[in-house]
């Protein structure tokens, strides 16, 4: 049997009549001459007209949209902090104030190049500003992932299972295409002590991480000082450093636990 087109064709012959470049999309298409005069359909622009009525994504929403439901896939944020943002976080002393502001500036010029260390003794709210910067970045539609170190070394460690159905190499292509990573608390997780001079598997990890986001933005969170996490990560420790501050802002604050309140 014939194709309608074709039997179309046959009873109305049509001729071809040159090309059109889109005024909306810019591709061309077809011109044909026909008994209504010269005419011609973007196909580009119809296709996103009937998904547009059916609501069906475009190719590339359906891909952004499979990219974020992914990074979110990794994202555990603690309850007390999942309504935090850097305007509910109240300072108690100069170095917060100056903390406060740092990080809304940092979200006002963010350029996906700049990067922030936010330092201090727990419970002063140094997470709570990092996932306030990562939830703001967000909204400026941009791919952002707010992730506790050891979380993240977790995720890694269960691909290397048979049973994972996602692989090391996709966790770290993830990474790599964020335009923010925030890395919660570094320095919490276990390092093997390498007395056999051998890098540890956890630095050798926070090692290519740093690397491959060195001309990308990144907010880390730590309890510890430099010279602290440099002697944590032995071998690794300069490098890691050296890369983590690249570009980087370094803010540490100063005062009392908010979270602890004497009972006795
Ligand atoms: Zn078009």
């Amino acid at each position: 049997m014939k194709a309608f087109g074709e039997l179309v064709k046959e009873s109305f012959p049509v001729e071809e009549a040159g090309e059109k470049t889109c005024e909306e999309c810019g591709d061309s298409y077809k011109l044909y001459k026909t008994p209504r005069g010269v005419l011609g359909t973007c196909k580009t622009c119809s296709n996103r007209e009937v998904l547009k009525k059916f609501n069906i994504p475009t190719p590339e929403e359906y891909r952004k949209g499979k990219e974020l439901h992914f990074i979110a896939s990794f994202e555990r944020v603690p309850h007390d902090l999942k309504a935090a943002t850097v305007n509910s976080y109240q300072p108690n002393n100069d170095s917060q104030i100056k903390a406060k502001q740092a990080a809304i500036q940092y979200v006002k010029e963010f350029d996906g190049y700049k990067s922030m260390t936010l330092a201090g003794t727990p419970g002063l709210g140094k997470s709570h500003l990092a996932y306030a910067i990562s939830k703001a970045i967000k909204d400026k539609k941009q791919k952002s992932l707010f992730i506790k170190v050891t979380d993240l070394f977790d995720h890694i460690k269960s691909t290397y299972s048979h049973h994972s159905n996602i692989t090391e190499e996709q966790i770290f292509t993830m990474i790599n295409n964020l335009d923010l990573l925030v890395l919660d608390d570094i320095g919490s997780e276990y390092v093997k002590s390498n007395d056999t001079g051998h890098e540890t598997w956890a630095s050798d990890v926070l090692y290519k991480i740093f690397d491959m986001r060195l001309t990308k933005a990144t907010v880390c969170t730590t309890n510890y000082s430099e010279s602290e996490l440099i002697k944590k990560y032995g071998n690794n420790g300069p490098r890691i450093m050296s890369r983590m501050m690249n570009n980087a802002v370094g803010i540490r604050l100063e005062g009392e636990d908010h979270r602890r309140k004497e009972r006795f």
